[in-house]
């Protein structure tokens, strides 16, 4: 219960500094869109989500956990770790509640306060928030005119940090790293690279093979995109065999749910579901890119980035929310112009109505946002 004192914000004094404002910014939310525009049916493209259902033996194995839920699951997650290592072969793992548990871990496992942390920018956001609420000192590095990494820069910044941050495919840009500059980086750098792989699904390029060299590398992935999981929040990394008892004591005791483990050992098991989902966003990202109307950078990703100047992001993401479709604003990316919009590939008609819709922005309000 909330009491009096409360109310009157007397304790918020007691509330960390880095926590008095910002915070993760997510996409509008459906139910209110629909109803301020009076539209039954809301376009999901602001979050990267696959469109589908899991699959069904993802359904069968949670329905199956929950019978089994008065326990606690099981801490070492074997069976799930089993399941990547069937997968993807014989490496280290950890797991965390989505991604983003697994990178609050690892900040938490190296980061001590006014340590170094590097960021390739612009890209997602949780690695800086999550870097800050552990007081580090966040160092953006920008990325190059076309959204590449510059190795050089990189290094220079990561040379000083205890851990890094490069995401590719990129989120918001779709940018994908060539393996050699991630080779590059990994030899020149002393901290940890955390090579954040959420869409690698959907890329032609594999990093994986990198582990086996290098002591310095995690590879994050979720199971959120390409397998269609994003509400179980189940994340995992690659990591070097002798991050795993520190990442352990770090973490919270029970890394992920039972039911969530058990879903994503069912999702692994369906590649072909997961690989035809992968051969519709690649279908689909190329239509948005010749279609939409708008310069759009290359995507090795689930959804696209374009410049829809002279249109604001916010003016575009509002002028598409009326017509009932949710799209991504990027002007919240530091290190962007306000003049992008991303937007994720969705199920066939969510796809079709964004480009009858932002062509027809487009064609009745040229040049006039
Ligand atoms: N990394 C990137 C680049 C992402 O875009 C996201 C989700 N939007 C995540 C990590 C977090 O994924 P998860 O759902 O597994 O927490």
């Amino acid at each position: 219960m909330v009491g009096e004192k409360s109310r009157s914000g007397r304790y918020e004094g007691l509330v960390r500094d880095c926590f008095r404002s910002g915070g993760y910014v997510f996409a509008g939310r459906p139910g209110e869109i629909a109803q301020k525009e009076g539209i039954s049916r809301i376009a999901r493209l602001g979050s990267n989500e696959n469109p589908n259902p899991p699959a069904r033996g993802a359904v069968r194995l949670g329905c199956a956990a929950l019978n089994e839920a008065n326990r606690y699951p099981d801490e070492t997650m074997e069976l799930l770790v089993q399941s990547l290592a069937q997968t993807y072969g014989p490496d280290s793992f950890v797991t965390g509640v989505g991604m983003d548990g697994v990178i609050e871990t690892m900040i938490r496992t190296l980061v001590n306060p006014g340590d170094r942390v590097s960021v390739s920018t612009p890209t997602f956001s949780f690695y800086g928030l999550a870097a800050k609420a552990q007081s580090a000192e966040v160092v953006p590095v920008p990325r190059s005119e076309d959204y590449s990494v510059d190795p050089g820069l990189f290094i220079k910044a990561a040379r000083n940090s205890k851990i890094s941050f490069l995401c590719s495919p990129n989120n918001p840009t779709g940018t994908v790293t060539p393996v050699r500059d991630v080779i590059e980086i990994l030899s020149e750098i002393d901290g940890i690279l955390f090579l954040d792989n959420a869409y690698v699904e959907f890329c032609s390029v594999d990093y994986l093979p990198l582990m086996e060299e290098h002591e310095n590398l995690v590879i994050g992935r979720t199971m959120s995109k390409a397998y269609a999981l994003a509400g179980a929040r189940v994340g995992y990394a690659f990591v070097p065999a002798w991050i795993l008892p520190y990442y352990h004591r770090a973490s919270t005791p029970f890394t992920l749910n039972s039911v969530s483990a058990q879903a994503a050992m069912g999702a692994l098991a369906d590649r072909e579901s997961m690989e035809a989902y992968v051969r519709y966003v690649i279908m689909w990202r190329e239509r948005f890119s010749r279609e939409c109307g708008f310069p759009v950078s290359p995507s090795g990703a689930n959804f696209i980035m374009a410049d829809v100047a002279p249109w604001s992001g916010d003016a575009m993401v509002r002028e598409l929310a009326r017509r009932g479709i949710i799209v991504r604003s990027c002007a919240g990316f530091p290190g962007l112009p306000d003049h992008f919009i991303r937007v994720s590939i969705g199920a066939e008609w969510e796809n079709e109505l964004f480009l009858k819709e932002i062509r027809s922005i487009r064609e009745e309000k040229q040049g006039a946002p």
